[in-house]
């Protein structure tokens, strides 16, 4: 039987809720505390997995000691009992205070994570299978080196990771950024020392007719810079799906150059998103 390795890039990190900030009308700014010592953030999309307790636990039940070999050992805890695990990223590591940020999506549609967020209070467990190395699978911006300029498009679950980029950038770099929120008071500072050309889309100032493909239409009808880009795309399933289809179809950017990535799907859960995932892998 093939052993995990001694050392994976991945633990898990038992933590607590220190505060809470309700940051802008559509967004809860959640602070973590506990044993972040091994912690280590490769900074702009890192993403990480969260797990919550269910009603009535004391703290999530996650397999602990897996190592690498934890998602098998997830699979084989009971449903009912196993924590509730969802994807989110990195919104700031401050590690000599041992402290980590996450930001949440308020949306609309009753789902645990957020409805978590909203609750949550200083002292409630929860659980996380983050990064102890910077170097990590975790992170998926990684434009190649021959990149002239660079084109970021994300919704608010996105947010948190386009912040991230945006203060990873060299010096200079040239971006294009749009980027979709529901109100106007959900727009944040987003720090950066590229020279970074940064749009804004508020949905509750679009007309309905065009609110689910705002970002397409905004970057449709874009002028592109010249030379060669690199595209990081995330957000709604269906959205990045049709971004990226206009990228290669109406715009010749090289497949190869799009990291595109669904974080939600419009009327799917993470665990019907899961699901399908390990249903299309084992019938692959
Ligand atoms: C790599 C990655 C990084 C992510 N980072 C973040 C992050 O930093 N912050 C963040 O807020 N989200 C982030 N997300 C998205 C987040 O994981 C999903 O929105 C998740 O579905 C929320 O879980 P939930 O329990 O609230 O809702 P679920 O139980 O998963 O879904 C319940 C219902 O809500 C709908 N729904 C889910 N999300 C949204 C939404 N944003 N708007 C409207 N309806 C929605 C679903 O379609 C479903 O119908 C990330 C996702 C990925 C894959």
């Amino acid at each position: 039987m093939a052993t995990a390795p001694a050392d994976p890039p991945f633990e898990f990190f038992a933590l607590r809720v220190l505060r809470t900030d309700r940051v802008s009308p559509g967004f809860a700014r959640v602070t973590l505390g506990g044993d972040l010592t091994r912690f280590a953030s490769g900074g702009r999309a890192q993403r990480f997995k969260l797990f919550l307790p269910r009603p009535g636990q004391d703290t999530p039940l996650v397999p602990r000691e897996a190592g690498t070999d934890w998602w098998p050992a997830w699979q084989r805890l009971a449903p009912e009992e196993r924590a509730v695990m969802r994807t989110y990223t990195v919104r700031d590591h401050r590690p000599d205070a041992g402290e980590l940020d996450i930001d949440f999506v308020l949306h609309d549609i009753a789902g645990p994570a957020s409805g978590w967020a909203r609750d949550a209070r200083p002292g409630d467990p929860l659980t996380i299978l983050g990064p102890n190395r910077a170097d990590n699978g975790g992170v998926d911006f990684r434009p190649p080196p021959d990149t002239d300029w660079v084109l970021v498009t994300g919704d608010a679950t996105a947010l948190p990771a386009v912040a991230g980029i945006l203060a990873w950038l060299p010096p200079g770099t040239r971006a294009t950024v749009w980027i979709e929120a529901d109100h106007a008071a959900d727009l944040q500072e987003l720090p950066t020392e590229a020279d970074a050309e940064i749009t804004w889309l508020f949905r509750d100032r679009l007309p309905h007719a065009i609110r689910r493909a705002a970002l397409l239409a905004a970057v449709r009808d874009s002028a592109f810079p010249p030379g060669t880009p690199y595209a990081w795309l995330a957000g709604e399933a269906g959205a990045v799906r049709d971004l990226r289809r206009h990228l290669v179809n109406e715009r010749a950017v090289d497949r190869r150059r799009i990291t595109h990535t669904g974080y939600w799907r419009r009327g799917a859960s993470e665990e019907d998103l899961l699901a399908e995932a390990v249903a299309t892998e084992a019938t692959a």
